[in-house]
């Protein structure tokens, strides 16, 4: 890769794509990966510069060699115009509904949305006046009979949070597409590797690069990607805010993204092999895995998804909660804690009953989150039978 020009020549395939985009060793002595630049002042030659802002850089908050890096990068990945990145994905979630909303404006956001995107709706946005209403996952272009004069952006999370229902992106921006309203998609589960978000629809596309983009539980991050419609929008809102992330986040962000492809792959596998195993358990009421045939976004899934990621979720057969609590506190390779995406396995206990209002989240029994990791998939089944052995004995 010697320039954009060789760049474009072929189109080139994800893996590829992963290991090249955002490099220009020759802008740095030839050295690999882009060096970390600390900075806020960026000094220019002469007035003429200065008022003519005639350079790259022209102050710490507008990004480094090292953030820009990142946002080519994964703004090539997204398929997208323009992406830019801040410190954590709910700050990325914040930027984009700041920038598709005014005073005034109606939100509508999908009830399997990740908790603090509706914490951020009902406790913030309302207070500048924008109302935020709640709709059914899988609402598909049904969504059109919601859609207002003032409503100004769609929020959808495929599959959503913890139960996994999976969106008909394609129908649901078609639908907001006629009427001019903004279409917003967290993406976080799927990644652009897996489902190539402005292609299927979505102008603003988030994505939790604590998440996926990471890969090893130590950074936090989040990335916005915009299509042509959106993208001047994206920066000029980016720009007001000085929402920045810094540029040695952006460097490991960098280092995460080259081994990213890989590890999709073989956390898919592995949670695929997982899931299929939980579901043959008599002790599993449901898998709720949008790869198995009997997930009911299996079809949608199918149709638009490239992949299926690491991450899902199960209902347990009806039992006290002492045991399941039993199940959880014994496991050896699964820790208890929120995020994912990490190179280690984690479960997290949840209930999506308290905050949903648009729908009903009635499991029948305990739901347990899980995200594979990269430890042997052999490992990970003894751990689990050890555990139902622990929820047998308590049930
Ligand atoms: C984790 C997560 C976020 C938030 O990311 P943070 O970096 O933890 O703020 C947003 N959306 C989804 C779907 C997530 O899982």
């Amino acid at each position: 890769m010697k320039s954009d020009k060789h760049e474009k020549r072929r189109k080139k395939r994800t893996a590829t794509i992963v290991t090249h985009a955002g490099r220009e060793p020759f802008e740095h002595f030839g050295f690999i990966n882009p060096p970390i630049y600390r900075g806020s002042t960026v000094l220019f030659p002469t007035v003429a510069d200065l008022e003519g802002l005639r350079q790259p850089y022209t102050y710490g908050t507008k990004g480094t060699p090292t953030t820009r890096a990142l946002e080519k990068a994964w703004s090539e990945i997204a398929g997208a115009d323009d992406a830019v990145i801040v410190p954590s994905g709910l700050a990325a979630i914040a930027l984009a509904l700041l920038t598709a909303t005014k005073a005034g404006a109606h939100l509508l956001v999908t009830d399997s949305a990740y908790g603090p995107t509706r914490f951020f709706c009902d406790g913030l946005l309302a207070r500048f006046g924008v109302t935020t209403q709640y709709y059914d996952p899988g609402i598909g272009a049904g969504v059109s009979a919601l859609i207002r004069p003032e409503t100004t952006a769609i929020l959808l999370e495929s599959p959503g949070s913890q139960s996994m229902e999976v969106q008909d992106v394609p129908a649901i921006a078609t639908a907001a597409r006629e009427k001019g309203v903004c279409v917003i998609l967290d993406n976080t589960w799927a990644t652009p590797l897996f489902f190539p978000p402005h292609e299927r629809g979505a102008d603003l596309a988030i994505e939790a690069g604590t998440k996926y983009l990471s890969g090893h539980a130590d950074l936090l991050l989040g990335l916005v990607s915009a299509n042509a419609r959106w993208a001047k929008r994206l920066r000029h809102t980016f720009n007001l805010f000085a929402i920045g992330a810094g540029p040695d986040d952006a460097s490991l962000a960098l280092r995460g993204l080259r081994t990213m492809a890989l590890r999709l792959r073989e956390q898919e596998r592995a949670a695929l092999a997982i899931a299929q195993w939980l579901a043959a358990r008599p002790e599993v009421a449901r898998v709720l895995h949008p790869a198995l045939p009997d997930h009911p976004g299996h079809h949608i899934w199918k149709r638009d998804y490239l992949g299926s990621s690491g991450v899902f979720s199960i209902i347990l057969k009806p039992a006290p909660k002492e045991a399941a609590e039993a199940f959880v506190d014994g496991l050896e390779l699964f820790g208890i804690g929120y995020s994912w995406g990490g190179y280690e396995s984690l479960v997290l206990p949840f209930d999506c009953a308290p905050y949903r209002t648009a729908t009903k989240w009635l499991p029948e029994g305990p739901a347990l989150r899980f995200s594979i990791g990269l430890e042997d998939v052999a490992d990970l089944k003894e751990d689990l039978e050890a555990g139902f052995e622990r929820l047998r004995r308590k049930s």
